[in-house]
């Protein structure tokens, strides 16, 4: 990519024509973003400090460091001439921004023009705050949906514990009901069973008394018998 360059300026620009007119941003030099200490002003007519100036052209080749004009040989004469500095220039700013020049000289203040400040859009620390809040919520949130989730989960729990528990009461009165109803079978089988055993020995001791009645009819018969035998 082309290095960065700015337009040259023409002649209209040469500061000393409007020397009266000039104002605190007319005289800062591109490099150090700060007044012009012994400003040189090359022929495309941008001006840098002497200092500025000697760091740029150790480092790049001899070309105005804003829009690349070639300054070698102007360059060469102006060393020649030792009128390197524009003195006129130098001696305006001297005049007029001396408390400028005291400051920068000092190191009190090293940058004179800022980048305009971007329009603040909120206060000092406000954006902190906003973002803690936030991130407060957001934890207050997901507690919430934790505890949430932890209450939903016992009573699931509670709810299977309660289930559970009928079932097995359920299972119990059933077993019971069970018990009851093959005693009942039981009692009635067993009832049955000493009826039907008496029955038999009923009819047993019929037959016997029979036998009996049988037998003392016979030996009635026979008493009889033997006495009408007597007779
Ligand atoms: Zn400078
Ligand atoms: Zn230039």
């Amino acid at each position: 990519m082309a290095a960065k360059s700015k337009k040259r300026l023409s002649k209209i620009e040469n500061k000393l024509l409007k020397l009266d007119k000039l104002e605190l941003q007319d005289v800062f030099c591109s490099i150090c973003h700060s007044i012009l200490i012994e400003p040189v002003t090359l022929p495309c007519f941008h001006d840098f400090c002497l200092g500025c100036f000697n760091g740029s052209i150790e480092n790049n080749a001899l070309c105005c460091p804003l829009c690349r004009l070639r300054i070698g040989s102007w360059l060469r004469n102006a060393t020649k001439q030792k009128n390197l500095v524009n003195i006129e220039l130098w001696n305006f700013i001297k005049l007029k921004f001396s408390h400028e020049i005291d400051t920068k000289v000092k190191g009190e203040d090293n940058i004179i023009l800022e980048e305009p400040p971007l329009p603040r859009l909120s206060a000092p620390g406000e954006i902190r705050l906003e973002y803690e809040a936030e991130l407060k919520r957001l934890r207050d949130e997901r507690l919430q949906l934790e505890h949430k989730h932890i209450k939903e989960t016992e009573s699931l729990i509670h709810k299977i514990q309660e289930e559970e528990e009928e079932a097995h009461k359920k299972y119990l009165e059933a077993l019971k009901k069970d018990e009851i109803l093959a005693l009942q079978i039981q009692n009635e089988h067993n009832k049955t069973s000493i009826a039907q055993s008496k029955k038999k020995n009923n009819l047993k001791n019929t037959s016997v008394n029979s036998k009996f009645k049988n037998t003392k009819i016979e030996r009635f018969l026979d008493k009889t018998f033997t006495a009408e035998l007597k007779k």
